[in-house]
């Protein structure tokens, strides 16, 4: 981890806001906290942290406003903060741009991860480093050979199968949800949730050592699939 990452913490509610700060400053970030979404947005401008963690709901302007003002001009990760019953509102804020989200309450363990697999995932994307292949377990994909294997054994996926397996490993650790792929794979104007769950399904099925209880594919209820994470990250 790059030393003294910064992280803007937007977060209304005081009891949290001070907990996020206590476990962040513990682990070496240096933690700037914004109480409302206008404030958020003047701070991300001015002081341009490393990353931000932002609730969704604000006093002031929603938190969506606040990341679609920053995503503007800035590609810092943002993880939203959300409430459980914001289900719908997190999904739409990963499809304007947030990198993932945590679902109050979390843990310590959980947020800390998925804040060094943003900062990694964005250190990675700055630094156009584009992997050869990706590790993980016994999983491998060869991007250049275009060959995927398990234990060892080859695994042959169909030409959209392979497609959805590339677009989740060089997105390893992090949430893509289901209009994400949806319209990566079949294009913007594709919707069908049920054909991505059948092309899922069967993936799973060459994958997947149990399928009912997958190691590589993590599906993220309501929301999307995530890739394990690469060997040695
Ligand atoms: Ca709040």
């Amino acid at each position: 981890m790059a030393a003294e990452a910064s992280i803007l913490v937007v977060e209304d509610e005081k009891v949290i806001s001070n907990f996020l700060r206590t476990v962040l400053a513990a682990h070496d970030y240096s933690v700037l906290h914004a109480a409302t979404g206008s404030e958020a947005v003047s701070m991300a401008a001015s002081y341009s942290p490393s990353l931000m963690l932002l609730d969704l709901g604000l006093p002031d302007i929603d938190g969506m406003h606040v990341l679609s003002s920053v995503r503007g001009w800035s590609d810092m990760p943002v993880i939203i903060v959300s409430a459980r019953q914001d289900e719908y509102e997190k999904v739409a804020a990963l499809d304007a741009g947030a990198n993932d989200y945590v679902t109050k309450p979390f843990g310590n363990s959980e947020l800390l991860a998925r804040i060094r697999t943003a900062l990694r995932q964005h250190d990675k994307m700055s630094g156009y480093r584009m992997e050869s292949r990706f590790t993980s377990g016994g999983f491998v994909i060869d991007y250049v050979k275009r060959l995927v294997s398990v234990d060892h054994r080859d695994v042959h996926l169909t030409p959209i199968e392979y497609k959805i397996m590339v677009m989740l490993c060089r997105n390893a650790g992090k949430v893509l949800t289901h209009d994400a792929i949806i319209r990566e794979i079949w294009g913007p104007f594709a919707s069908d949730t049920q054909v991505l769950r059948v092309n899922m399904a069967n993936i799973r099925r060459k994958i997947e050592r149990n399928p009912a209880d997958p190691q590589y594919i993590l599906t993220e209820v309501g929301v999307g699939y995530r890739m394990t994470e690469a060997d040695g990250d």
